[in-house]
């Protein structure tokens, strides 16, 4: 079946929904996908009309560029439902702005706002009764586009693949993390694509992390590559950090992230009078606010898991352990962010954005 919902959305629904089968009490994150997902295609230099159709496998030519050049880029946002079943995003058009600004770094097509924006809220919609109502989950919802052209030149693809899929999942993490400030390896580079969602960025930090785990620590403080002396990222996340009663994290810059989880918290934090200071911080300066007790916390900040405290740090052989707070400053900004997500709380900012 296939209905005409809009002048450029088509949908063709599955015919037996994967619904039944799924533990709505017992959701792991991003390993469960709904039954639908979007996909839209680029090709004779246009975006072709979206569909949405049943979530199936995708058949590509070995010789499609994304296999052998990387052009991969993605985004990573959750719907929300509040206590009368409405559905939420929150900052959305952020995520839409965030994929182009990484498509334009990966020699990608630009996706339109419209096809992004629509096409979600469309899916959305139909895949309405996926959205977890339990604790803290939520529908995960991966927007992601990869060169399908092939050819083994290098060069860019003629053909990209536009999909949102979506993940009812529960909670991203468990427990604190122990960390490790990486002094070798480096995630992204001065000139590089460390700002940009790309794939690759991801590829390059499973083996320093795996390193990491093997040395008893879960993830890895990404430091500038140049001295390995700033604190830049942790793991997959921005990083705050706690010095006395000011939150300190590194500016954006060509290898940082622009998360849009650590810009909200700096807003947040700022609007009740928490001093927050967007600055670079060495590792000498954590060390040092560590041994006189000045270091109060540090936490990881991104949409997945929203806030990852951080229980110590591992730098050149020797640990730092972190003080047990009463009430940490982390716990609060991560009830206040997801009172807004989940429409418990005002929403002052203008965060919120309804889809119905
Ligand atoms: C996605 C991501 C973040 C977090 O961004 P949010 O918009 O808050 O989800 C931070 N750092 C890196 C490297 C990321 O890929």
């Amino acid at each position: 079946m296939s209905l005409e919902v809009s002048q450029k959305i088509t949908i063709e629904k599955s015919k037996i929904s994967k619904i039944g089968q799924v533990d709505f009490n017992n959701l792991p994150f991003g390993q469960v996908y709904s039954d639908h997902m979007l996909v839209c295609d680029y090709e004779n230099g246009k975006w072709q009309a979206p569909k949405i159709i049943p979530y199936q496998n995708i058949s590509l030519d070995p010789s499609a560029k994304i296999f052998h050049y990387g052009q991969s880029i993605f985004e990573g946002m959750k719907a929300y439902k509040d206590e009368s079943d409405a559905i939420w995003l929150f900052r959305p058009r952020d995520n839409q702005k965030r994929l182009n600004i990484s498509a334009k770094r990966l020699a990608m097509p630009e996706l339109p706002e419209s096809y992004f924006m629509d096409g979600l809220e469309a899916l959305l919609l139909l895949e309405k009764d996926w959205i977890p109502t339990t604790k803290d989950s939520s529908l995960y919802i991966r927007p992601f586009i990869f060169a399908t052209g092939n050819g083994f030149h290098a060069s860019p693809a003629d053909k990209y693949k536009f999909i949102i899929a979506c993940s009812p999942s529960g909670p991203y993490f468990g427990g604190k993390l122990k960390v490790l400030i990486e002094q070798q390896y480096s995630r992204s580079a001065n000139g590089g694509v460390g700002f940009a969602k790309a794939g690759g960025n991801y590829a390059g930090q499973f083996y320093p992390t795996n390193l990491a785990i093997e040395k008893g620590y879960q993830q890895v403080i990404w430091t500038d590559d140049t001295s390995h002396e700033f604190i830049e990222e942790a793991g997959a996340m921005n990083i705050f950090i706690r010095i006395d009663d000011t939150l300190i994290t590194a500016p954006t810059s060509d290898r940082i992230l622009d998360g849009i989880t650590r810009k909200s918290i700096i807003e947040i934090a700022r609007d009740q009078g928490i001093a927050v200071e967007i600055r670079n911080i060495s590792v000498h300066e954590i060390v040092e606010a560590s041994e006189n007790g000045s270091l109060k916390e540090m936490f990881g900040a991104g949409t997945a898991a929203v806030i990852s405290p951080i229980a110590g740090f591992g730098y050149k052989e020797k640990d730092f352990m972190l003080p047990e707070l009463e009430s940490p400053i982390a716990l609060k900004l991560k009830k206040q962010i997801t009172d807004i997500q989940y429409n418990r709380a005002d929403d002052k900012f203008g965060w919120r954005h309804a889809v119905k």
